[in-house]
Order: structure tokens, then sequence, then C-alpha cells
């Protein structure tokens, strides 16, 4: 494994949470993407943008199939 994989990551400008949430209420195309962030009561359509590992994230469980399983017959 040589790769660090980075995710881009949404958060809010405000207080800097990671729950930034989609709040745009028309799904049209001529209004821009709002952003609503749950635990300050931020909207709007600027955000922050972290890079993230992974990893980091969830719990390590990357669905790797250990042991070779072939059916269950
Ligand atoms: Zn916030």
């Amino acid at each position: 494994m040589g790769k660090k994989v980075k995710m881009k990551m949404r958060i809010c400008p405000v207080c800097g949470s990671r729950r930034l949430e989609r709040a745009s209420v028309f799904s049209g195309w001529l209004t821009p993407e709002v952003w609503f962030c749950p635990d300050c009561g931020y909207r709007g359509p600027v955000y922050g943008e972290i890079e993230v590992d992974p990893s980091e994230l969830g719990g390590g469980g990357e669905n790797s199939p250990r042991g070779g399983r072939e059916g269950d017959r």
C-alpha cells in the first residue's frame, strides 16, 4: 500500500462541524446549493472543506473477505 487516499469533506464554516447537510429547498436548477449545519444552525451556500483520512472516519471496517467461503452449499 503506497498511496494514501484522502477524502474531501464539507464542514461548517462557522463551527467546523462535519455534519453538514444539504438543505436546498428546491431541487431545481436555478437555486444554488444551500448547506445546513445541525450543530450551530448555520445555513448558507458557503462551506469549508477539509481533507480527511477515510480510515479515521469509520470504525476501520474494510470489507475484505477473509478466508475463501464459496457459497453455502
Ligand atoms: Zn456549524
